[in-house]
C-alpha cells in the first residue's frame, strides 16, 4: 500500500460514519474491496480469518440483515439510483443498534455507463430510534388512558378547533370523534354561553395559572347532539406547543349529582307537611331583603284555637287544616311574596318591595278567605273544618336592618290581634 492509501485508510477509519465500497463480480456476488473500522463495528466486527480485502459481502453482514441489504444493492446496481434505508444490527456485546444507510452508485463511462461500485455510508440513529420508540410507547399509553377515562376529554387548538375527542366525550355529547375533529368547540356549547366562551378562553390563555376548575358558582352546560343541555363540571389546562397554546378540558357529566343536589336543596328549604318554604328559607329571603333599601312588609299569622281543632277532629284533621291553610294562603299571596311555615300552626309571609297598605290588604284578604272558607279544597271526607286566623302586619322603617327586632314587632302585632278578639288583622 502506498503512503497515500495508508493515510486515506487512517482518515476513513477515524470517522464515526461507517463506510464501505461494494463491487459485484462476474458471478453476481457482492464483495467489499474496502471499508472502515466503523463498518466492521456496525455489523458486528471483522469476520474471523479475514486479513485482507476484498472480503465477501456475506461474511460482513449478519444473516438476518443480508437479504434486505442485498436487495437494496441489487436494485442500486440495476437502476443506478442512489437509495437510503434503515437497518438494525443486534450486537452480542451491547444490544440493538440502528443505522441509516445510504447507497451511492459509481459509474465508469468506459464500462458502458454501468454501475461499477456502490459506496455505502452509514450513520448511527440508535438514539433517535430509541426516542421514537419511547414516544410511541408514551403515545399509546396516553391514548389508552384517554380512551379508558370515565370523563370526557377534549383538546382544542389556538383557533378553538377540536383536536382530540375521547370515547367518553363521544358518549357524553353523542358525536363520533371523527365528526368532531377539526370542528369549532362552540358546537358543544349551548347558545347563551357561546358569546362568553371566547373571552373566557382568552382570559385563561393570558393567566399564569396552567390549569383550573371552571367557575364553580355558576352551573356549566354542554350541548348534546340532540339539542339538550348537559350539566357538567369542567377542569381546563393549557400547554404550549411550538409557541401555540392548546387547551384541554376534562368534562364530567354531573346530571345525577345535580338532580340530587336540587332535591336536597328543595328538601332543605321546604316544609314537609305543607310543601311551603320552611323557616330557614324565610329567614334567608328576609336577610337578603333587609340588606337592600327596598320596602319590606311581613305578615305573621296563627290559627285561632287550634288546640280545639285537634281536640275536636283529631290530629290528622288538624294536619289537613294546615294543608288547607297552605293552599289557600298560596293562592292569596301568589307571586307578591314568600309564604312560609314558621313552625306548628304559625306562618309568615315576606312581602318584599311592599308597603303597609298593600300588606294590610293582602292580610285582610287572607283572613276573609279563611274565615269564609272561600277556597276550593278537597277535604278528605267532604266536610270542611271551619277555623279562623289572626294576623300581625309590620313594615320596615326605611333604615331598619335588625331582623330580630323586626320579627319581634310582627309577633307583637299578632299578639295584639289575638288580644283584641282573634280573626283580626293588626298592624304594629
Ligand atoms: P290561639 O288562638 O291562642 O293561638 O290558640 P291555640 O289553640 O291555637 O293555641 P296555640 O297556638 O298555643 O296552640 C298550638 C297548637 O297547635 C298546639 C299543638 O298541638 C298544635 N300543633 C302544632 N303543630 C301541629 C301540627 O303539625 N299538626 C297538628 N295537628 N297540630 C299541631
Ligand atoms: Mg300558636
Ligand atoms: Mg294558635
Amino acid at each position: 500500500m502506498s503512503e497515500w492509501t495508508n493515510r486515506l485508510q487512517e482518515f476513513v477509519d477515524s470517522i464515526a460514519a461507517s463506510v464501505a465500497l461494494v463491487g459485484r463480480d462476474a458471478a453476481g456476488s457482492f464483495f467489499v474491496p474496502a471499508c472502515n473500522q466503523s463498518f466492521f463495528a456496525m455489523t458486528g466486527g471483522r469476520p474471523p480469518g479475514a486479513y485482507g480485502f476484498p472480503l465477501a459481502f456475506d461474511s460482513l453482514i449478519p444473516s438476518y440483515a443480508r437479504h434486505e441489504f442485498r436487495e437494496k444493492l441489487r436494485d442500486c446496481f440495476e437502476s443506478g439510483i442512489a437509495d437510503e434505508f434503515e437497518q438494525a444490527y443486534d450486537l452480542v456485546a451491547d444490544g440493538t443498534h440502528w443505522w441509516r444507510l445510504s447507497l451511492k452508485p459509481f459509474r465508469h463511462t468506459d464500462a458502458g455507463n454501468a454501475v461499477q461500485e456502490i459506496l455505502i455510508t452509514g450513520l448511527e440513529i440508535t438514539a433517535k430510534m430509541e426516542l421514537m420508540n419511547q414516544l410511541q410507547i408514551s403515545t399509546s399509553r396516553f391514548r389508552s388512558v384517554v380512551d379508558a377515562a370515565y370523563d370526557a376529554i377534549i383538546t382544542i387548538d389556538q383557533e378553538h378547533n377540536i383536536t382530540l375527542f375521547n370515547r367518553a366525550a363521544e358518549n357524553l355529547f353523542g358525536y363520533e370523534a371523527s365528526e368532531m375533529i377539526g370542528q369549532p368547540l362552540l358546537r358543544l356549547i349551548p347558545e347563551p354561553h357561546r358569546s362568553r366562551h371566547d373571552s373566557y378562553v382568552h382570559q385563561f390563555a393570558r393567566s399564569p395559572v396552567m390549569s383550573r376548575q371552571m367557575n364553580e358558582r355558576a352551573r356549566i352546560y354542554g350541548l348534546h347532539r340532540d339539542g339538550s343541555r348537559l350539566p357538567v363540571e369542567i377542569a381546563i389546562s393549557k400547554i404550549n406547543v411550538n409557541g401555540l397554546l392548546e387547551f384541554t378540558a376534562i368534562i364530567r357529566d354531573i346530571e345525577d349529582r345535580m338532580r340530587l343536589m336540587d332535591l336536597f336543596q328543595k328538601e332543605a328549604e321546604t316544609d314537609e307537611l305543607t310543601g311551603l318554604a320552611n323557616r330557614r328559607e324565610f329567614l334567608e329571603v328576609m336577610e337578603n331583603s333587609l340588606r337592600s333599601d327596598d320596602d319590606l312588609s311581613v305578615l305573621m299569622l296563627d290559627i285561632d284555637f287550634f288546640k280545639k281543632v285537634n281536640d275536636t277532629y283529631g290530629h290528622d284533621a288538624g294536619d289537613e287544616v294546615l294543608k288547607y291553610l297552605a293552599k289557600a294562603g298560596t293562592a292569596v299571596v301568589g307571586a307578591s311574596g314568600l309564604f312560609a311555615r314558621w313552625g306548628g300552626e304559625e306562618f309568615m309571609v315576606a312581602l318584599p318591595k311592599m308597603g303597609l297598605d298593600g300588606a294590610r290588604s293582602i292580610a285582610e284578604r287572607f283572613r276573609a278567605t279563611i274565615a269564609d272558607q272561600n277556597f276550593k279544597y278537597d277535604w278528605p271526607d267532604g266536610k270542611a273544618i271551619p277555623f279562623t286566623i289572626s294576623i300581625g302586619v309590620v313594615t320596615r322603617a326605611s333604615d331598619e336592618r335588625d331582623m330580630l327586632a323586626f320579627l319581634k314587632r310582627v309577633d307583637q302585632a299578632l299578639y295584639k290581634a289575638k288580644e283584641s278578639g282573634r280573626n283580626r288583622v293588626e298592624t304594629g
